[in-house]
């Protein structure tokens, strides 16, 4: 089923992502968890794209598998940086025959070092969301910034840039995690000046170690509230009890989103189905 039909349903719908396993790790291992994640039954899945297409093969196997044993709709990553037309056209040929009729399209991060030019073919994910139109029978999606991408000059080129992104065939956008929901907000308000009037859908993050912060900051940059910082510093020493406020920090948002007219929501679950069920049974009589 394509997502662009599912978000077309009044209802609320909660999506999460998983990440596949890498070439290094233990792939029985990280697909249990997948799969744990795939029986809470969510509305649908994204399956991540390691860095470079380094996961591609698993990508698609753990989207195809979700699909095939849970009847749930995946959505597989996709990134062009250091990719070329040919391998593009062969991963989306790939997607089709195993049965995925939907693909975020990305630009990924650039390599820190490769040899020749990560550009040469894909500049941007535009181009890469133009190319997967033309390949023709996907939903596309498309990555978006409220607190502007790290590489962009300011948020308003940020946003005229996403409007490209959407002119050239996304259908759809999810957001980059945020902590403070009044900066999702203010950047709807922006994107629908802007012209673009594609579902937003927002990316929310429950935090349950302090390392995970600090990393999501490192790559991402994202404000992070005082309050939630209090709620870190208090409860990070406690495995225990930092995984239950990170899952109610990131219910709470959820449920400020959906009060505010906000229908469709993802969330990032690092392949931990006991975090994920935490915000499902959080929200049962919500959703
Ligand atoms: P783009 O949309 O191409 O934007 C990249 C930068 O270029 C921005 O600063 C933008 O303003 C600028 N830009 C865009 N078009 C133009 C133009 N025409 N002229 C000038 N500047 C322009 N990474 C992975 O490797 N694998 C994943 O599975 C993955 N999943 C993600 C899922 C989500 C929901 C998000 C938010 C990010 C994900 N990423 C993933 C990270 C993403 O690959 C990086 O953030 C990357 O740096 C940018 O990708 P993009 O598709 O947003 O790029």
């Amino acid at each position: 089923m394509k997502i662009s039909e599912i978000l077309l349903k009044n209802d609320v719908t909660l999506s999460f992502e998983v990440f596949p396993p890498k070439v290094t790790s233990d792939y029985e291992t990280v697909q249990r968890a997948a799969y744990g994640v795939a029986k809470l039954k969510p509305d649908y899945m994204s399956v991540t794209y390691g860095a470079g297409g380094s996961t591609r093969g698993n990508t698609l196997k753990i989207a195809k598998g979700i699909q095939e044993e849970f009847g749930v709709t995946t959505i597989a990553h996709l990134t062009c940086v250091g990719a070329t037309k040919e391998g593009i056209r062969q991963a989306l040929e790939e997607m089709k025959a195993a049965g995925i009729e939907n693909v975020l399209a990305l630009r990924g991060d650039k390599p820190k070092d490769c040899e020749g030019d990560p550009f040469a073919d894909y500049h941007y994910a535009s181009e890469l969301a133009a190319d997967i139109r033309a390949f023709g029978g996907m939903c596309i999606g498309g990555a978006c910034y409220p607190e502007g991408h790290v590489e962009s000059e300011n948020t308003k080129e940020d946003i005229l840039n996403l409007k490209k992104k959407v002119d050239a065939g996304c259908e759809y956008l999810t957001t980059q995690m945020f902590f403070d929901n009044n900066i999702f907000y203010n950047f709807l308000c922006r994107v629908r000046e802007a012209g673009i009037d594609v579902p937003v859908i927002p990316g929310i993050m429950p935090i349950t170690r302090p390392s995970q912060l600090r990393s999501a900051v490192r790559l991402s940059g994202c404000n992070v509230p005082m309050r939630f910082r209090s709620i870190v510093d208090c409860f990070g020493r406690n495995p225990e009890a930092m995984q239950q406020a990170g899952i109610i920090y990131a219910t709470d948002q959820i449920i400020d989103l959906i009060a505010n007219g906000i229908r469709h929501v993802h969330v990032y679950s690092m392949n931990k189905p006991e975090v994920v069920r935490g915000i499902q049974e959080s929200l049962n009589k919500i959703i």
